[in-house]
């Protein structure tokens, strides 16, 4: 499987990952968010989920993401920016291939007799968002993604070892 990635892709990573510091994020309000907004994110009332990683220079906050514990909102915001790490893994023309070589492999957990994702990394079903995860749970809780998910963690170390992200 390739792991690595163009230059410009790692530089865009590191950018994107340096320019945020979101500890503020943790604990503030709506309203203390926006009189002092945190540089890479902005607030969308009308979002309907608690965070989307739509676009490479922000991520977008919706009222529900003002609702959830300091925890709660740091795995967002980890998921949110892993989303954004694997759009890039992801932005070559074989991606679906890269995807379905780690859901056949077993990364994401067993297929059920549909070939469905049964019991994909924290609940997720989707082979895009068990990677998301895997990436997001790896820099939570590597141990544990080793242990349970043991080809997504290889999947995930590589890639970052190989291009220094
Ligand atoms: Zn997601």
């Amino acid at each position: 499987m390739k792991t690595s990635l163009s230059n410009f892709a790692v530089l865009r990573i590191q950018a994107f990952l340096k320019k945020r510091s979101e500890n503020s994020l943790l604990t503030m309000t709506i309203e203390q968010f926006r009189e002092s907004p945190i540089l890479g994110y902005v607030f969308d009332p009308n979002l309907k989920n608690e965070a989307n990683a739509n676009n490479p220079e922000s991520i977008t906050l919706g009222p529900k993401f003002f609702d959830l514990d300091a925890e709660g909102r740091k795995h967002v915001i980890s998921h949110e920016k892993a989303h954004y790490l694997v759009d890039e893994v992801l932005s070559s023309p074989d991606k679906y291939s890269l995807l379905f070589d780690l859901v056949d492999s077993g990364a994401f957990g067993p297929k059920d007799d549909q070939g469905f994702l049964s019991s994909g990394i924290n609940g997720q079903y989707t082979p895009l968002e068990n990677l998301t995860e895997a990436f997001s749970v790896y820099d939570e809780d590597p141990d544990w993604l080793k242990e349970n998910y043991p080809g997504a963690f290889s999947f995930v170390y590589s890639i970052k070892k190989e291009n220094d992200i």
